[in-house]
């Protein structure tokens, strides 16, 4: 998966609609303090589906809507949309609606109503679209977007951290998802047979 353009609207510091090529390669953010580079990184871990307002460097989700300057008021809403080739790949559940190998996906947040998610002009669930990109090796927790300090925290990891590490890289983690949605599906699956078993009990 190649990530080709991003748009943000009103997410943090980019307050104005501003659209982003990414070329393919390696790719630094480089400016002055405060100018705004972390903020894109977060904006595209945001639109992956990013769910603690932590690592959005925010004590609620809604912290990601520009708040606002001294000569700007704040906004109500943040968009972020970001446009990828998948190079072939099937997108989970998008088969259908990644034709051209084109995917974009959009993540907005209105005041007071929370984020909705859109996968190729389709409404999607934060879920879907975690294993969207879970599945293409470039989720939100992908060590291919390298942050400040990220180099340090590979180092001190736990073993376990870095397996967690590995795995994403190697586009396995949305396996584990699927994997604990397929032992509930089990549990509740075995739950209804033993009530079956019951019913059929009390009948003969
Ligand atoms: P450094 O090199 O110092 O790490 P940086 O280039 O990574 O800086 P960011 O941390 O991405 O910069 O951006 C910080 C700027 O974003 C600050 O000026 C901050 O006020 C602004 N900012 C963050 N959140 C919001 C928000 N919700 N609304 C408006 N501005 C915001």
């Amino acid at each position: 998966m190649q990530i080709k353009r991003l748009r943000l609207t009103g997410f943090k510091s980019f307050v104005e609609p501003t659209e982003l090529r990414i070329e393919p390669g390696l790719t630094g953010v480089v400016g002055p303090n405060g100018c705004g580079k972390s903020n894109l990184l977060e904006a595209i871990r945001w639109v992956m589906g990013e769910s603690s307002p932590k690592s959005m460097r925010g004590g609620g989700m809604e912290d990601v809507i520009f708040a606002g300057t001294s000569s700007r008021p704040p906004r109500d809403f943040a968009e972020v949309a970001i446009h990828c080739d998948t190079e072939g790949a099937v997108v989970a559940g998008l088969s259908d609606a990644t034709e051209g190998h084109e995917l974009e996906v959009i993540r907005r947040i209105e005041r007071g109503a929370g984020s909705a998610y859109r996968a190729n002009g389709r409404d999607v669930r934060a879920k879907d679209v975690a294993l969207i990109f879970a599945d293409a090796a470039t989720g939100a927790h992908s060590p291919a977007l390298v942050s400040q300090g990220k180099i340090a925290n590979v180092i001190a990891a736990k073993p376990t951290e870095r397996r967690a590490m590995l795995e994403e890289a190697a586009g396995i983690a949305g396996l584990h998802v699927r994997r604990k949605d397929a032992e509930q599906k089990l549990r509740a699956t075995e739950t209804n047979l033993i009530r079956l078993g019951e019913i059929v009990a009390d009948m003969e």
